[in-house]
């Protein structure tokens, strides 16, 4: 738990926001500004601020949150259709909660490349 971190304080109850699912690794919230219409954020339960600062020990946890987007993505039917995951790192990129979570956003056709 890093006190100033928005996601912790959901994680640890602070803060009561309902989750979209949960298990002892990760918690899943639907995204409060949804950018399509499925939009979630798929977190782990322990604080990391960013990619850069993953270890060789995270690379389980790192598989748990891509394969809870598949199996998030299958349960809303995008699985065939398609869907996108990201994770934003840092200033060019968008980041602005500094605790990893991937986003997982589907509905509607992406372009490419990304903005
Ligand atoms: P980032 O820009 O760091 O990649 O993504 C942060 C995401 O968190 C944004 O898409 C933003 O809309 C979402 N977000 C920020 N504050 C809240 C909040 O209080 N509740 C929820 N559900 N999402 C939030
Ligand atoms: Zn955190």
């Amino acid at each position: 738990m890093t006190a100033d971190c928005l996601f912790c304080k959901m994680i640890a109850g602070e803060i009561q926001v309902p989750f979209a699912h949960q298990d002892e690794q990760l918690v899943v919230l639907k995204d409060i500004n949804p950018q399509a219409p499925l939009h979630l954020l798929i977190i782990p339960r322990r604080h990391i601020a960013t990619l850069n600062d993953l270890t060789p020990e995270d690379d389980g946890l790192v598989g748990s949150l891509f394969r809870a987007a598949a199996t998030l993505a299958k349960q809303h039917g995008y699985d065939e259709r398609g869907y996108r995951t990201v994770f934003n790192v840092n200033r060019e990129a968008g980041q602005s909660v500094f605790h990893i979570h991937l986003h997982l956003l589907a509905g509607r056709g992406m372009g490419w490349p990304p903005g």
